[in-house]
């Protein structure tokens, strides 16, 4: 296992790692290197005002953390959500392993109760006057900011893709759309009806595409891709089109993914195919490859959709202004504060140039908890966040590659050779991470 240049010293993820193995035999523990920090965590005494936008992973982690190292302050957060969704486990509801408990909370449920949790949406953000503007609540001053509102699924991005009641008919599938005011995981639905029609294996040509990215949970067109080989029958053909060139961020977990697909004649990867248009009514995509549209055909599509920042940030202040991260929040890539508004942080999707997944949010938390009380005290921030991210890919019914990852390469938390399929991964994402989730990252414990 690999530490990062970063940090030498004994970490609070060393702690973590050896209570969690030992508590689950050999679960997922935060890496050693991601988050820095140092057992003696620093706090602050300061009665500030934190407002946090955003009831999602980050929001709700960052909640827990920062009552305990700034435990005077008044912690207020934002979010339109009365249900928490477990993302992660879209999956597997997909694939008719949980039900719809398994995936869902009452927000205020998993909040510290000395948390005031405010229903609503954030509409402005105005950094020069610590000011946000809500729907219907009227404007909340605050002293620090923390902004975890998650990204949105932009499928209208996509020509041909803005009706989703023309999807299914049409062969379209995707597992990302949800909806949290209803309390519906429609992607998960919809996959799971696509999974049953591949089950007697008399579907033709099967297809996996990306739009543009930076994609979220890039472990997703994976799964997918993996269930598709696993029940499509020996005469179907199918298609990975990737929008990068790598099958993921990392090269090992990339050139390891590469060999596993290869013994597969059925399937054809095309890298560097960025999805640009659907045809419903002919069944085929045009993809961007090279400045040129590629046209490829299919019976089943799952599309992975372009992924933009809200509004609320995109059009404010706090937003990257130009390139691949436009819309984004511009932090500082280590302390997660933001490069112009000292008192603003922010974790999760939202950050730019940062993977978008819960295993990287879990590690921003972490360096939220420290940095704000350290800059509460104006004291240095030593928590510095290292790219960590992990991917569990389900190459097959009953095993998974962990794919950790930071900055500085591959990040394991378990001494075995992470690029390697186990069901001990298996076991562990489908069985355990929902409690582990719930109970432990989303009350800042791990
Ligand atoms: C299908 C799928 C599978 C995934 N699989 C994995 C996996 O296996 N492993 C993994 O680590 N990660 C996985 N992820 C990714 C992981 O769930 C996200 O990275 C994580 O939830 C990000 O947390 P967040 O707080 O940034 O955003 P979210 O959890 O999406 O939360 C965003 C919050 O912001 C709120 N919000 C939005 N706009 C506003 C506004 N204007 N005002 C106020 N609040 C607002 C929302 O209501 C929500 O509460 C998966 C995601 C999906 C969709």
């Amino acid at each position: 296992m690999k530490r990062s240049s970063e940090s030498t010293e004994f970490t609070r993820r060393d702690c973590l790692k050896a209570g969690l193995a030992a508590a689950l035999g050999a679960a997922s523990a935060p890496s050693l290197e991601a988050a820095e920090t140092k057992l003696s965590a620093p706090s602050s005494k300061k009665e500030a005002n934190i407002l946090i936008l955003g009831g999602g992973s980050g929001g709700i982690d960052a909640a827990a953390r920062l009552s305990r190292s700034v435990p005077k302050a008044r912690i207020t957060l934002i979010a339109p959500n009365g249900e928490h969704l477990y993302q992660s486990g879209l999956f597997f509801r997909a694939a008719g392993l949980y039900d719809e408990k398994k995936i869902w909370r009452p927000t205020r449920s998993l909040l510290h109760s000395g948390v005031r949790l405010i229903a609503d949406r954030v509409e402005q953000i105005d950094p020069e006057k610590n000011s946000v503007t809500t729907a219907s609540h009227g404007d909340f001053a605050y002293d620090v900011l923390v902004v975890a509102v998650g990204v949105e699924a932009r499928f209208d991005l996509i020509d041909g893709l803005e009706d989703r009641k023309k999807w299914e008919e049409n062969g379209v599938v995707s597992l990302y759309p949800y909806d949290l005011a209803q309390k519906r995981a429609e992607g998960a639905d919809m996959v799971g009806r696509w999974f049953s029609k591949m089950e007697g294996g008399g579907v033709g040509r099967i297809l996996v595409a990306e739009g543009e990215g930076p994609i979220k949970a890039e472990n997703v067109p994976l799964d997918i891709l993996f269930r598709a080989l696993e029940k499509a029958g020996p005469k179907s053909a199918v298609t990975l089109a990737k929008s990068t060139r790598r099958l993921i961020g990392n090269d090992d977990f990339d050139k390891a993914l590469t060999a596993i697909l290869k013994r597969d004649a059925r399937l054809t990867v095309q890298r560097g195919y960025t999805l640009r248009q659907v045809d419903l009514e002919n069944r085929l995509v045009m993809c961007e490859a090279e400045d040129e549209m590629k046209e490829i055909s299919f019976d089943l599509l799952h599309v992975t959709p372009p992924f933009r920042a809200p509004a609320c940030v995109a059009e404010s202040p706090l937003a990257v202004v130009e390139g691949e991260w436009e819309g984004y929040l511009d932090l500082d890539e280590r302390t997660l504060q933001h490069k112009r508004y000292a008192n603003v942080f922010g974790l999760g999707d939202i950050v730019a140039r940062a993977p978008k997944s819960g295993g990287a949010t879990r590690d921003h938390a972490v360096v939220i908890q420290d940095n704000v009380a350290s800059w509460l005290e104006g004291a240095p921030m030593t928590a510095k966040y290292a790219g960590y991210t992990v991917a569990p890919v389900k190459t097959s019914d009953d095993k998974e590659m962990f794919a950790e990852y930071d900055r500085h390469g591959l990040s394991a938390t378990f001494p075995l050779d992470p690029t390697v399929p186990r069901k001990i991964y298996h076991w562990i994402d489908l069985h355990a991470m929902p409690w582990v989730y719930f109970e432990m990252i989303m009350r800042g414990l791990m």
